[in-house]
């Protein structure tokens, strides 16, 4: 029998993990790897700015640790991560001095999850919002990293 028959082969489901980390783009965000408009940051928890935002100033805030969504989210990381939200939440009350926000969290495909690493989303309104949320904000050259730097005062 030749020796390679007793080598213990990697589990696809770890190359494939990897993989997913690898090629994640909130893990990139993370990692530095592609370019963000970052709001906070601790050990476990990660917030910036939404590049195609609902309004103005909308967030994300994610686990530093890649996990797909609500379903497998550690407990403690899902603590963790509403700690965070709030902390942003209020920040951005008082920054962009809100008239409210949402806080949404898309989980799966029919929910319109589109990034497989759990978030979630904190959506600043105005009264002149009313109850719809479908539009989208676009922002002037600047104004993100000016937005971030008045939410970042608040924290
Ligand atoms: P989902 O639909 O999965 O809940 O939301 C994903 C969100 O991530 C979307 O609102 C989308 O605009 C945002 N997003 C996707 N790619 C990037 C990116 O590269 N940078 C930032 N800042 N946001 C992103
Ligand atoms: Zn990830």
């Amino acid at each position: 029998m030749p020796l390679w028959y007793h080598t213990p082969m990697t589990t696809p489901q770890i190359h494939d993990e990897d993989e997913i980390i690898a090629n994640c783009i909130f893990c990139k965000i993370i990692r530095n790897e592609i370019p963000s408009v970052k709001l906070y940051e601790d050990d476990e928890t990660l917030a910036f700015l939404d590049i195609q935002p609902n309004t103005r100033g909308h967030a994300l805030v994610i686990p530093k640790s890649h996990h797909e969504n609500i379903y497998v989210l550690p407990l403690e990381t899902t603590a963790r991560l509403a700690m965070s939200v709030q902390k942003i939440a209020v920040a951005l009350k008082n920054a962009l001095e809100l008239d409210g926000l949402n806080i949404v969290m898309n989980n799966e495909s029919a929910a319109g999850q589109i990034i497989w690493h759990a978030h979630m989303h904190i959506i600043p309104r105005m009264n002149e919002d009313a109850g719809y949320l479908g539009q989208k904000y676009t922002y002037v050259a600047g104004e993100m990293e000016e937005i971030a730097e008045k939410i970042k005062l608040e924290l």
